[in-house]
């Protein structure tokens, strides 16, 4: 450990952000039993899983996953909570690393070329400082080996998905993104990285417009969280 950072814990001890012990070295925002404890679904090993099956039929894709399961009440919501609006960016970073961690040995992340992460409106970024789907993915990558491309931008901004209808949550999702790079996506086995699934209907925004400018992509999608 660095004198800086022997330092910096001294005067900001770190703690667990699910069960607040505190901890030091590699754990860093999440304790090993906190992290043990939250349930995988192991989705990365099952064809036709729950969060594929709100896919099919949509759009064309070799696979998707959520790596861990999400309720409300849960640790994970914990996490999410703190990476999204308690400002805890290296958190979201950390969790991707955790995820491509486990992933690295199962083949899930074999052949993926890019990472595009689903963008935030420029006004929410701006107000937030930065999109935790991509810090997720940079996590990702960074242990990977993989690019992060952020080949999206969404176009306006949406309203959360929660109150509404499934209907009108696609209604409220499609033709939100607009793609940046073409050039850089044409031919290319993409993964589509978010923070969580629920009804899948922004994951489906982003992959219509990724095949829209690029047909000949292929399309792998992964969420830290999905709902049950
Ligand atoms: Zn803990």
């Amino acid at each position: 450990m660095s004198v800086l950072s022997a330092l910096g814990d001294a005067l900001f001890p770190r703690v667990c952000h699910v069960c607040g012990v505190s901890v030091s070295g590699d754990s860093r925002y999440v304790c090993p039993s906190c992290l043990a404890g939250l349930p995988r679904t192991g989705y990365h090993r099952l064809p036709d899983n729950a969060m594929e099956q709100r896919f099919l039929g949509l759009f064309p894709f070799r696979q998707a996953s959520g790596h861990f399961f999400y309720s409300r009440d849960s640790g994970l919501a914990l996490l999410m909570h703190d990476l999204k609006y308690r400002r805890f960016r290296g958190l979201a970073r950390h969790l991707g690393r955790i995820v491509a961690t486990e992933l690295l040995t199962t083949g899930f992340l074999t052949g993926i070329d890019i990472i595009v992460p689903v963008p935030m409106h420029f006004m929410k970024r701006a107000s937030r400082g930065y999109n935790q789907a991509e810090e997720i993915a940079r996590g990702i990558g960074g242990v990977a080996g993989i690019d992060v491309v952020c080949g999206l931008r969404a176009v306006r901004p949406h309203r959360t998905q929660t109150s509404l209808s499934l209907a009108r949550r696609r209604e409220n999702t499609s033709g939100l993104f607009a793609v940046r790079r073409p050039r850089h996506l044409a031919g290319k086995e993409i993964l589509i990285v978010d923070d969580v699934c629920t009804t899948g209907s922004t994951l489906t925004s982003a992959a219509e417009a990724l095949l829209d400018a690029a047909p000949d992509a292929r399309i792998s999608l992964l969420t830290l969280g999905v709902t049950f």
